[in-house]
């Protein structure tokens, strides 16, 4: 249909008007005036429409039709707003509002720059076309509607360019995970709704560890495509669980709806470790990361954002300083753990100029004879106010305020020293950490120690952990054929523990495997197959001829069986702990070579010893108590006297945790309970309950519904009558009791 034939019914009033200047010039009335609109028409600057007073099409531009895959002539008569699809959701979610057609055209409202998506049928169905339209009713002379007359035109391209500047700002482009704009609006959304109804949201931030190296060795396109791949690995891993983001660098984010089960979040930690600290490969070359995860809860651990947020980022930094590579719930300790290791950090630095740290030596003994052979140096800190600290805790903080290169340098001077004051065929064995690896300078690091202290090389060994395979392969092997070009040996530490892989023993030239201790702990219980694997890495160490060594041997059943597993050498306690150099010369100078077995029969299973303050709730009752030690089916409490045997009791951990347990033993003060539920690990040594009380409960209960103080609880159904205690609460902390026990 031509506009000519529509159009001109309403202006031909006139016709064509002559310019007062004699010009040539196209009146209202002149034909050529509908040949410009035909024009305009087609080289589609815009299209134009009308509708009959029922709403009923009755003029459609040829080029506007044909978005339908059909000839103006097959629309005409339809309703106009059959011609859209109502999609009011996405108008929505893109925060526009107007209107919709029907109502405009019900209400004959004039349309403006309304924006509509075409029903373009199956002919285009995959491809969006999307119009703005405007149109005004008309009316006769006597005030009559007789339909609209309107235009529209394509704003498809405006409208994807629009969407695509919009993904941009809430999705990163490298991964295609949520930015942290996006993450937060969303945890912000999903807390509040969830405030109101009382639910439970998980948040999960994750930091990769030396992801750095990575990026420094085999550059920043490589880095790249890593993070990518961990991306894909998260949303395997995560699936339909949980939204994820990248918040910048090496940072991920996970917020889970409805997850406050910590078994199942501890589960879920654990399988994201162990997945992103598969290798990568990236454009041939092999890189190797690991990840450290920090989880809180709300409403336990935070209500808002910033709360919960927070929470999530003190448990991470609690991970990473636990040695990477592990998870790590909040719990409100952490707070001053983190104020803790900044103190840590500042002391360690008059640490190292002021002689606070020694060495002591740990025998590594043979299998067979008992006779040592070689002793580990393991550093030690005498804190001039905490007494001393576990290199454990000092090593990581170590790592992070790049003290370890002048700490590691000073450990390997000394050592050598010592060792070289010992009889020839005994040697010594150094820990070096992945970061001191990294450094290019280790090699004459190494070879000045040795000539200072005129240590033969071969008296010397190395101790390495699977975390400096991470990073790239050639610069590593490179850093292992200059060490061993010394003349020193190698170990490989803690195996099993990290980034394990075979087939670094095949490459690397190490001269010894230690196997670590999580393998001979528990080897001796029924169900666990630590003893397969440790059976597995003695003869393929035998095959590639390395020796091997069994580290954290404590009870003579794990000796028994190491030793009949094959074991070489032995390092643990069952001989003897690390002792300061002094004790190591007196028992040389009196030719005290071997070593005797002292140990419990068995290992028992994990206990956690403590002095630690709890409630215990029974009935409507609650008495204060110590807990004493912890595993994971029960503990032992002290501080109520006389509790009868199989009586029910709740233990108040603290922060919500409440254990529901029944006495198993009773000994005066002293009971012994097993849980009704077994707690589970909090990813560090620590254990904790799987559930909380909510604040919401407590706050049900009078409590106020702030953030949790770490404190004590009530039962929620605490306010019902009092009965008068059952049993008698002692004070463990005066005279009387003290005496008594
Ligand atoms: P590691 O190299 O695996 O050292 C063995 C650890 O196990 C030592 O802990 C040792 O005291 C402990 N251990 C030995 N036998 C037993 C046993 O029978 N039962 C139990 N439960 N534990 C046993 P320590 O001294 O606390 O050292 C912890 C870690 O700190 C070491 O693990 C090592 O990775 C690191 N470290 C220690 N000294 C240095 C050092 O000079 N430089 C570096 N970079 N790291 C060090
Ligand atoms: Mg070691
Ligand atoms: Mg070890």
């Amino acid at each position: 249909m031509a506009i000519g034939n529509f159009f001109s019914k309403r202006s031909d009033k006139r016709g064509t008007e002559a310019n007062a200047l004699g010009r040539d010039v196209i009146g209202k009335a002149d034909p050529r005036r509908l040949v410009l609109l035909d024009d305009f028409e087609a080289a589609d600057l815009g299209w134009f429409w009308a509708t009959d007073s029922q709403a009923r099409l009755i003029y459609l531009s040829d080029n506007a039709a044909a978005q339908f895959g059909h000839d103006a002539e097959q629309i005409i008569g339809r309703q106009l707003s059959e011609l859209f699809i109502l999609d009011r959701n996405e108008d929505e979610q893109e925060g526009r509002v107007q209107r919709p057609l029907p109502f405009l055209l019900r209400a004959r409202n004039s349309i403006s720059d309304l924006e509509v998506r075409i029903a373009n049928g199956e002919r285009y169905d995959d491809r969006e076309v999307w119009w703005s339209i405007s149109g005004k009713p008309q009316f006769d002379d006597e005030g009559n509607f007789f339909g609209y007359r309107g235009s529209a035109k394509d704003i498809t391209a405006v409208r994807e360019s629009q969407r695509e500047t919009g993904r941009l700002a809430q999705y990163d482009s490298l991964t295609g995970l949520a930015n942290r704009h996006r993450m937060t609006k969303r945890l912000t959304s999903i807390l509040t709704a969830y405030k109101a109804a009382k639910r439970s949201c998980a948040l999960m931030m994750l930091d990769l560890d030396r992801f750095k190296q990575v990026n420094d060795t085999l550059g920043h396109p490589a880095g790249d495509e890593l993070l990518k791949q961990v991306a894909q690995r998260l949303q395997r891993i995560i699936g339909g669980t949980g939204e994820i983001g990248r918040l910048g660098g090496d940072e991920f984010q996970v917020i889970l709806p409805d997850i406050e089960d910590r078994g199942r979040l501890g589960d879920l930690a654990a399988r994201v470790i162990q997945m992103v600290s598969q290798p990568y490969s990236i454009d041939g070359a092999r890189a190797i990361i690991g990840t450290s995860v920090g989880v809180a809860v709300a409403p336990f651990d935070g209500i808002e954002t910033e709360e919960l947020v927070s929470a999530a980022d003190l448990a991470l930094y609690a991970a990473k300083g636990g040695g990477r590579g592990q998870y790590r719930f909040y719990s409100s300790e952490l707070k001053d753990g983190a104020k803790l290791r900044r103190q840590i950090e500042e002391d360690l630095r008059d640490a190292l100029s002021q002689d606070q740290l020694e060495l002591h030596y740990q025998p590594l003994i043979d299998a067979r004879s008992h006779e040592v052979k070689s002793f580990e140096c393991l550093v030690r800190w005498n804190h001039p106010e905490r007494g001393w600290v576990s290199p454990g805790d000092f090593i990581p903080i170590a790592e992070e305020a790049n003290l370890i290169s002048a700490l590691g340098e000073w450990v390997l001077k000394q050592a050598c020293k010592e060792a070289a004051s010992w009889p020839v065929d005994l040697g010594v064995a150094v820990n070096v950490s992945a970061v001191q690896f990294g450094n290019a300078d280790l090699p004459l690091v190494v070879k000045n120690a040795l000539q200072a202290s005129g240590l033969a090389p071969y008296r010397l060994e190395l101790e390495l952990t699977e975390s400096v395979f991470i990073g790239d392969p050639a610069t590593t092997k490179d850093m292992f054929q200059s060490l061993k070009r010394l003349g020193i040996k190698l170990a490989l530490d803690d195996f099993g523990t990290g980034y394990s892989s075979l087939g670094y023993l095949k490459t690397a030239p190490f001269d010894k495997i230690k196997i670590d201790q999580s393998f001979v702990r528990g080897a001796t219980e029924p169900d666990n197959n630590n003893a397969a694997i440790i059976t597995a890495i003695v003869s393929l160490a035998n095959a590639l001829g390395m020796t091997t060594v069994a580290e954290g041997v404590e009870a003579v059943d794990e000796l028994e069986l190491v030793t009949g597993l094959g074991a070489k050498l032995i390092q643990g306690w069952i001989f003897s702990k690390a002792m300061p150099q002094a004790e190591v010369l007196e028992r040389l100078d009196s030719g005290q070579l071997k070593y005797e077995a002292h140990g419990p029969a068995k290992h028992r299973a994990d206990r956690i010893s403590m002095f630690r303050r709890i409630g215990v709730i029974h009935e409507d009752h609650r008495y204060e108590a110590v807990m004493r030690n912890l595993s994971k089916t029960g503990a032992r409490i002290e501080g109520i006297l006389d509790v009868p045997l199989g009586t029910d009791l709740v233990l108040d951990l603290g922060g919500g945790q409440l254990a529901v347990c029944k006495v198993r033993r009773s000994e005066g003060p002293e009971q012994g309970v097993e849980f009704e539920v077994p707690l589970i690990s909090d990813g560090a040594d620590g254990l904790c309950t799987r559930h909380r009380i909510s604040p919401y409960m407590l706050a049900a209960a009078g409590m106020p519904l702030a953030a949790l103080p770490p404190g004590h609880y009530q039962m929620p159904h605490s306010d019902r009558s009092k009965s008068p205690p059952r049993f008698l609460q002692i004070d463990l902390t005066s005279d009387k009791a003290r005496k008594e026990r």
